[in-house]
Parts: C-alpha cells; structure tokens; sequence
C-alpha cells in the first residue's frame, strides 16, 4: 500500500453541497470511505448521499475546525469557496486540489494569465476597470467581444456580449457596465469558433496523470445542455487538447480532477476558456461510458490511491435537465439505453440543473 493512501473508512471532507459534491459523495462511499459536506444550505443535494453534513457558510471558522477534526482529507466541488478558509485549512489537513489552482481560477484574470504563461493559447482578452478602460479595450479587440466580470461567474452569468451595435459611444459603454454591476472585468475577443470540446483530466498525489476523451459541449442560453463523445474533431486537435490539460496539471502541480474547456476554431486550433479545479459538468458521461468515472477518479486521487482506466467503453450522449425538463421524467424512464440521474432539488427553477441522462450506444468513434 502506497504510504499516503487513505484507508478504507477513512473521511472526506467536501466543502460545497450540490450535485458535484452529491456525486463525489457517492463514488467515495463506493471505495470505503465516508464523506462530510460542508454547506450552509440543510438538506442540500450533496447532503442526502453523504454522511453528514455541517450545516454553516463556507468561511465559518468553528465548522472549519470542525471538518478538520473529523476529516482525513478535504476537497471542494465548486470554485466560488473562501480562499482564505482553503488556504488556512491547508496548514493543517491535506487539502486537494492545491488551495493555489482555486485561487487562479477564481479570477479570470489570474486564469487567463496563468495560461498564457503556461503556454496555452487563450482568445485575446484585456483588463477592464472603468469606462476608458473598457472603450480602448473594444478598439484593441476589433470593437466588438464578451465582457465577463472577473469572479463569481458561471453558467454564461455576469457576461455581456459587445458588438459595434450596441458598445459605440459613452452611453452604451456605460450601459454594459452596469449591466455587469460595474464589476472588475475582463474584455475577451469574440471566437468565431467551430464547436467547443472539453477535457477532463485527473493528477494523482505521486504526479501520475490520466486523461478522458475528449466530448464536444453545445451549451444552450450560456448553460451546457449536452456533452457528446466522440467529439467531432480530428485525431490531431484531440491530441492538442489532452496535451494542454497535461501541461496545465503539471504547472498547478495539480491533485484531482480538472476540466478544461476549448474552442475549437474553423482550422483546428484550440483556444482555450476556461478551466475549472474540480469535477465537470461536461465529464458527467464517464459515469456511463467508463468503468471509472471523473467521481471515482477524483475520490483516488485526493485519497492517494492510484488512478483508475480512462479507456471509454461505449459511445456516450449527456443531456442536462434544466428546471422544468425533469418534468419529463417518466418519459425518459422509459427509454432505452438511458441513464437518469436526479440531483435530488425539490423545486425546478429556471435556469437550475435538476438532473442528467446518458445514452450509451456501442463503441464506434
Ligand atoms: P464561460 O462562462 O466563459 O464558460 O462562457 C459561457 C459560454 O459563452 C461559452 O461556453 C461560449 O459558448 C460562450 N463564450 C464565452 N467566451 C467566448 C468568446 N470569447 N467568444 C465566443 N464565445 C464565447
């Protein structure tokens, strides 16, 4: 047995209480070991498959030392944790993945720089703080591109899209400020991209690493709505994509599971978006298409145990169910080769994801 893995009923400590959390929780009672979420909403998703929860906000200083005393291990399965807290818990418990490859992400301007130094090619971006910065950013990016509010966003929220249109001229600048509540921001360049692709890639404790297939993503109103593998791209464009995600784990010096996304432009090349320090919304078909999924490996790998078969057995189609498309749940009970998963949320807002299903099919790509 490897010095650092965990043994079986051995405690993970989850900061964070939805479905990411509610699937971790899952695989890692599949391995023997018990699971605690911190989160301050009670009875929250991650919390019905879990083995206990602490019920309090994320910084909460007594449920910190708390978790510490009751875990082995502790990791996260949302971006948006207190820094602060990670990094403190840091000093006293092994925390994973690095308290440093969260605080990158958390700014997407320390993101977009990190990558760049990484050598990862990102669309052109610039900072923008006020009304002159965001004016000259437009004259530099061919006057028109996405302004995204440097933290706090997700799922497309806190972005507006800026053409000549509707960003010429000092009222419409300010207009789409405000829109992003005067917020520090960042101007990207508008990608004429081709389809976007994803890849889910996992850095063990002892630097080994192992990489999903690639699924092309179409997102729906800023939110994913499927997640296909094979992705439609060439075997070269795959090989450029996994290449990235390997430096990019090598440079956080990275443990768990991450998920980088990519444009994929008209001639091949990659842009990348984003990445995020923790399991995918886009990985979800792993849990039918492998027999490890994103779950399972990222549970090895904060664990120290070593990392499981990326070989996909099947070809695979996800389907986010957003607020009232889990409405349809009897329907989709009925099909074949479906696999449903519910995230266990009482109510179905808009815009919320309630759930996912799978449809496996053979093997062909
Ligand atoms: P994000 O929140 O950055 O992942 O953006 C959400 C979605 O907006 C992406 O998945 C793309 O479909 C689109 N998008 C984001 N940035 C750009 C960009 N620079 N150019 C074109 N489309 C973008």
């Amino acid at each position: 047995m490897r010095p650092d893995m965990l043994k079986a009923g051995s405690t993970i400590g989850i900061i964070g209480g939805g479905q990411l959390g509610r699937m971790l929780a899952m695989a890692a009672a599949r391995l023997s070991f018990r699971t605690i979420i911190l989160e301050p909403q009670a009875d929250c998703p991650a919390a019905q498959t879990a083995n206990r929860q602490i019920v309090a906000a994320y910084d909460d200083k007594a449920a910190l030392a708390e978790l510490v005393e009751a875990c082995d291990v502790i990791t996260y399965e949302f971006e948006n944790v207190s820094i602060e807290a990670v990094q403190e818990l840091a000093e006293k418990i092994g925390v994973y993945p690095p308290p440093a490859a969260l605080e990158i992400s958390q700014d997407r301007f320390t993101e977009k720089q990190f990558l760049n130094e990484s050598g990862i090619a990102t669309a052109p971006w610039r900072l923008v703080d006020d009304a002159d910065m965001l004016a000259s950013a437009l004259a530099a990016l061919g006057g028109q591109g996405i302004l995204k509010t440097r933290r706090f966003g997700y799922d497309g929220k806190g972005q507006v899209r800026l053409t000549p249109e509707n960003s010429s001229g000092a009222d419409k600048i300010n207009a789409a400020l405000k829109d992003i509540g005067h917020a520090p921001a960042i101007l990207e360049g508008l990608m004429g991209f081709e389809r976007e692709i994803s890849v889910i890639a996992a850095r063990g404790r002892n630097g080994e690493v192992a990489l999903f297939d690639i699924a092309e993503n179409v997102h729906k109103n800023g939110i994913l709505d499927t997640s296909t593998v094979p992705a439609n791209i060439s075997a070269e464009t795959a090989a450029a994509a996994q290449l990235a995600a390997e430096k990019l784990l090598h440079a956080l010096d990275y443990v768990g599971v991450l998920g980088l996304e990519f444009f994929v432009m008209p001639d091949g090349t990659l842009i990348t978006n984003e990445f995020a320090p923790r399991v995918h919304n886009s990985g979800h078909w792993t849990e039918a298409a492998n027999p490890v999924s994103q779950f399972d490996q990222h549970i090895r790998a904060v664990a120290g145990l070593p990392l499981g078969d990326t070989t996909r057995h099947s070809d695979c189609r996800m389907v986010n169910l957003i607020g009232d498309d889990v409405l349809q749940v009897e329907a989709i009970l009925a099909e074949p080769h479906a696999m449903l998963h519910l995230y266990g949320k009482a109510e179905a807002r808009a815009g919320r994801k309630m759930g996912h299903v799978t449809y496996i099919s053979p093997k062909k790509g």
